[in-house]
């Protein structure tokens, strides 16, 4: 396992498959003006499955594919065989607005896509539509119907919480943990990028710790529950008699930067060194110039070497040069 200047186990690769989206998040994709990588620029099939190896080569051992929506890649359930069949490849994941999963749930799982991390920030008609702007209700249970049916689990929801648009429904979500043996995790809004989405997810940061008080009222005093995960982001609990998880990842108000075991592949080919940092290292040039796994290898280890410490948003910086929709979260 490649261990970075600072000690951390770097063991964790997300993979973003394409900036393109089927839904426009309020926090996350404006309606208007956003421009997308060329198909052409876009790393190809073969390409990620030579990624994935110089990855396992380099002591990696698990694999997220997320985008923009990684379900509206053509050739999805292709890179998965290919990153699942990979010797040592201990676990590939996806996450996803679940929208396409009633089709794609099933060959997916055959492909050895073992689970899915499922988007869902309210479960309220209205609001559904005022966040996610193009997508209802009954697709949302569609989706997360198929997920479960295909053996896509634990099913994980992603709730990102944004002051006025849903910060008033996450009781309603953490109450779907009594019945379930789901986990529902609260994730904070994270300040980065340069258009309007960006500056929403400045101006509707709410804390988790609020988050938390807010369930607490309403449902019940929460039961830590041990991760055995040491790089969980997670801090996980348990309601009062329930089947599932409740989870915080609170990334901007208990910052996780010390135990951080991922590195990030962007859809145009450059490995991005820390989710709130600029930084980047190209490795499509090296691959279309001929380069082979090792090749690849050399520079996912340097891209490892020069991870930053942590992020800088109490110093007021952030990743400024790309949006939420080109690095998957
Ligand atoms: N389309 C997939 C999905 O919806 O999960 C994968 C990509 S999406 C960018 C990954 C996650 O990032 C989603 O759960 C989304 O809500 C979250 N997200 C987008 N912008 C965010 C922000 N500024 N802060 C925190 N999370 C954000």
């Amino acid at each position: 396992m490649p261990n970075d200047r600072f000690g951390r186990e770097i063991d964790y690769l997300r993979i973003s498959l394409i900036d393109h989206c089927n839904l426009r998040c309020v926090y996350c994709m404006p309606l208007s003006g956003v421009s997308f990588v060329p198909p052409a620029e876009l790393l190809q099939a073969d390409e990620i499955e030579m990624v994935g190896r110089a990855a396992i080569a380099a002591g990696f051992r698990r694999v997220r594919l997320t985008g923009g929506e990684p379900t509206l890649r053509a050739d999805l359930v292709e890179i998965v065989s290919g990153l699942a069949a990979i010797p040592g490849m201990g676990d590939v994941a996806m996450t996803t607005n679940r929208i396409l999963l009633p089709r794609l749930a099933e060959p997916l799982k055959r492909a050895g896509l073992r689970r899915v991390n499922i988007h869902l920030d309210t479960l309220n008609a209205e609001r559904v539509r005022q966040i996610m702007r193009w997508n209802d209700l009954a697709r949302v249970w569609q989706g997360i119907e198929a997920a479960e049916a295909a053996g896509l689990t634990p099913i994980k929801l992603n709730t990102v919480v944004a002051s006025g648009y849903n910060d008033g429904d996450v009781v309603d979500l953490a109450a779907l943990t009594v019945a379930r043996d789901w986990h529902v995790r609260f994730i904070e809004l994270m300040p980065l990028g340069r258009d309007e989405a960006a500056a929403t997810a400045r101006d509707r940061f709410v804390s988790n710790a609020k988050t938390r008080e807010a369930i607490e009222r309403a449902l019940g005093t929460l039961t830590a529950v041990p991760s055995r995960n040491p790089a969980d982001e997670s801090k996980n609990f348990r309601l009062p008699r329930a089947q599932g998880i409740i989870g915080f990842i609170s990334p901007v108000s208990e910052p996780y930067c010390g135990t951080c075991n991922r590195m990030r592949l962007t859809a145009d080919g450059k490995f991005h060194l820390c989710l709130l940092n600029d930084d980047e290292l190209d490795v499509k040039r090296a691959i279309r110039s001929g380069g082979g796994v090792e090749a690849v290898r050399e520079i996912l280890l340097r891209a490892v070497d020069a991870k930053p410490t942590g992020h800088a948003l109490h110093r007021g910086r952030s990743t400024e040069n790309r949006d939420m929709y080109q690095l998957g979260g």
